[in-house]
């Protein structure tokens, strides 16, 4: 089975066009979604701005429309497709790290067609239900703004448990969500400093509890926050990244998820007498999705609010701008009138 149809295509320089695709039926071990949402992300503007050969998108929640030998997902079921092709076999997924796969076959969107299209295939093991009842646009926050801050709130805990204080740079989307994720599972109790250079993100970050941090606008570093346990770098920026870990305290844990540029460290002072550590944290094991799901039923109204705006896949152009313009919480496209 061969389904042939349009789908929209990052053209580059800002331009969508909808050209002629087909879909392959689901081959053994696959299932073909259709998306009803997807997310967009930072890492989707090179594309916007260079064009891409495939269906972009990598944040998608839909419905299963048909399965391939060897599945047991029944067709209907809703849920959110992992951005990663992991094998399931080599030596990091069978240790759970399916982020970190030895053998990846692909990622939604950026080489396999994504999200914006009217139909994902997609691997059996990658998709994780959602039962019936959770809006698709609320449903994409499991994936890069709950599972790669999820997963780098757990690397700086694997350092550092019982952490009192956070920093955070970068109130992107990614920023936003482990400010979220963070104030959920610490607890309202635990200061959570928050930086960025746009007024905008910043007044958003402190309506969901941030405490707001004024970076400087050419470097983004930080000045004015206490010692913190452990920073998340969200802005992939150097300056950023440097003051966050000169506000360590001893036995602190930089965690860096936003990828970027440098970090220059003078090992003595930085890490060893300081008994400090820096991480990198690359979106987050599959099997982190369980409880991102529990945690997002259990707070639908806060995270929910992290999505500012939707719009139909035929206002994808909108979409992007309304994202690029720094003044968006997460920006979802939306098909068939979620
Ligand atoms: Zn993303
Ligand atoms: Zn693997």
């Amino acid at each position: 089975m061969t389904a042939l149809t349009t789908a929209p295509f990052l053209a580059g320089a800002g331009r969508v066009e909808h050209r002629p695709r087909s879909y392959p039926g689901p081959g053994p071990g696959q299932l073909l979604v259709r998306p009803r949402a997807n997310a967009l992300c930072g890492s989707d503007a090179g594309l916007w701005r260079g064009g891409s050969p495939v269906v972009a998108g990598h944040e998608a929640a839909g419905t299963v429309v048909a399965a391939g030998r060897d599945t047991t997902t029944p067709v209907g079921t809703r849920g959110v497709i992992y951005l990663m092709a992991y094998c399931g076999r080599c030596r990091s997924c069978r240790a759970g790290a399916t982020n970190l796969c030895l053998d990846k076959a692909g990622d939604m969107g950026f080489n396999r067609d994504g999200g914006l299209g009217p139909l994902e295939v997609v691997e059996e093991r990658m998709f994780f239900p959602i039962g019936d009842d959770l809006p698709f646009p609320l449903a994409t926050m499991l994936l890069d703004v709950m599972g790669t801050s999820g997963a780098a709130l757990n690397r700086a805990l694997s350092v550092r448990p019982g952490i009192e204080s956070l920093l955070i740079t970068g109130a992107g989307p990614v920023g936003l969500g482990v400010l979220a994720v963070a104030r959920l599972r610490l607890g309202a109790d635990v200061p959570i400093h928050i930086s960025d250079v746009s007024e905008w993100r910043l007044a958003f970050a402190e309506s969901l509890g941030g405490i707001p941090v004024h970076a400087r606008s050419v470097s983004s570093r930080v000045a004015g926050v206490p010692e913190v346990d452990a920073a998340v770098d969200a802005s992939g920026r150097a300056g950023a990244r440097r003051s966050a870990l000169d506000r360590l305290s001893r036995r602190g844990v930089l965690v860096c998820v936003g990828h970027g540029e440098q970090l220059h460290l003078d090992v003595s002072p930085d890490l060893i007498s300081t008994g400090r550590a820096v991480l990198g944290s690359e979106y987050f094991p599959y099997a982190d999705l369980p409880a991102a799901l529990e945690l997002l039923r259990r707070n639908t109204g806060y995270l929910g609010r992290i999505v500012t705006h939707t719009f139909d896949v035929s206002e994808t152009g909108l979409a992007f701008e309304t994202f690029l313009s720094g003044e968006s919480g997460k920006v979802v496209v939306t098909q068939d009138g979620e």
